[in-house]
């Protein structure tokens, strides 16, 4: 098992914070009332692993200087792989048969899809997948999924995969193969269903069988929201991209239940379909892999991996039509996810996952004994602070 560090026993949420480095873009559209307009000023700092300084003197009455504290911190420089160190014990986890869901926050450009997927070129909706040492937590964890099943074969794991977009409160299933077009990108949302009083949506599930395939499938995925994100909404940053793989214990070979699901087989899935089924009580200890392992013959189990919408609050004034029915699903459904993770982190009864689609999707892996991580993703610069502080106020009351 591969550990970076030893965590103590914190409960099954984490919040770490990534601090992207200064970039040519930042540079270009600096606030030009500042004194030297072409250096950007570097407000957020990574005091240690722990811990964050926002310092800000100018553009901010009464100036800030205000620290926070996560179970991780990443500087600027700090790598893909870094980042992923932490990220592995959760596939362990998983395998283990946890719901887990690793979640990037943060405003736009500030780093959650080089994060979650790995560095873009513009126009180019897919990052290069080969090896190389800038890839994201997503391909990262495919390869370790793949890698713990093969180390088990006799456990017979299987993965299957489903794709979806969040955007305006609609859930767009980015696997169906039913011969739509970009063009006709609305027409993907997915089908619901009553099943035993709850709403279920169908959606498409792939059986992968390697990273390769996995990989292979969320290149699709992501060159269609590519497509939707001109047909249907100005930007892919103003939706939220859920990548679930779910992991099962495949019936024994031979055994009367054993089949292999056809591709794209239609099957019932979230909102709340069902819970992880779990072999055992206890060891909520993070990573669950430590030490005692849980018995896990029987597993089925959720991988979430979640690119949020960019959190910045769009000034109201001015925006109208379509952009301010766009910002204001975004704004609900974070808040929505402000007030389920606020309400896990309190431990109160009621936790209000209905309140939005995003979070009544992802319900499975929001509390219980599932293991979260969200990734706050925050920019250095000074003109950046306002949001910068949003969102490492959000990561302050989800823990
Ligand atoms: P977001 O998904 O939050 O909108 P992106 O991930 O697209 O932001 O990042 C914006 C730009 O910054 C991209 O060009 C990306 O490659 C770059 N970037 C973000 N984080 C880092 C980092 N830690 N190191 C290097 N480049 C980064």
């Amino acid at each position: 098992v591969l550990h970076n560090r030893l965590v103590e026993l914190k409960g099954n949420i984490r919040v770490h914070c990534r601090i992207r480095p200064l970039l040519p873009f930042d540079e270009e559209s600096e606030d030009p009332a500042s004194q030297n307009s072409s250096v950007p000023a570097e407000v957020v700092h990574a005091v240690d692993d722990e811990t964050v300084l926002v310092k800000c003197d100018r553009a901010a009455h009464p100036p800030i200087n205000n620290t926070y504290s996560f179970e991780r911190v990443y500087g600027p420089a700090e790598s893909q792989q870094a980042v992923f160190g932490d990220v592995c014990p959760l596939l362990t986890s998983l395998s283990d048969g946890y719901n887990v869901c690793i979640m990037a926050y943060g405003q736009t450009g500030c780093g959650k899809s080089y994060t979650m997927l790995g560095p873009q070129s513009p126009g180019e909706p897919v990052p290069p997948w080969e090896p190389h040492s800038d890839l994201g937590v997503l391909p990262r964890a495919a390869g370790e999924l793949f890698r713990l099943i093969s180390e088990n074969p006799s456990r017979s794991l299987k993965v299957d995969v489903s794709i979806v977009e969040v955007y305006n409160n609609n859930i767009f299933d980015l696997l169906a193969k039913d011969g739509r077009t970009a063009a006709s990108g609305p027409k993907r949302e997915v089908l619901t269903a009553q099943e035993a009083k709850q709403e279920v949506c169908l959606l498409t599930r792939e059986p992968v069988h390697s990273a390769a395939e996995f990989m292979a499938l969320a290149a699709g995925s992501l060159q269609l929201r590519a497509e939707l994100a001109t047909s249907v909404h100005a930007n892919s940053s103003r939706s939220h991209l859920i990548i679930t793989a779910t992991l099962t214990t495949a019936p024994a070979r031979g055994s009367p239940g054993a089949h292999h699901p056809p591709a794209a087989e239609q099957q019932a899935n979230g909102p709340r379909p069902e819970g992880s089924r779990r072999r055992a009580s206890g060891g909520r200890a993070w990573p669950g892999a430590l030490g005692a392992q849980r018995p896990a013959e029987q597993v089925h189990a959720k991988l979430q991996l979640v690119d949020l919408a960019g959190s910045e609050c769009v000034g109201v004034s001015g925006v109208t039509g379509s952009a301010l029915r766009e910002t204001s699903f975004i704004n609900r459904s974070l808040a929505a996810l402000e007030d389920v993770l606020g309400a896990l982190a309190e431990r109160r009864g009621h936790v209000p996952y209905r309140n939005s689609k995003l979070t009544h999707f992802l319900q499975d892996v929001l509390g219980g004994d599932a293991k979260l991580l969200v990734i706050l993703c925050v920019s250095p610069c000074r003109k950046h602070v306002a949001e910068t502080l949003r969102c490492l106020g959000f990561g302050a009351r989800a823990r």
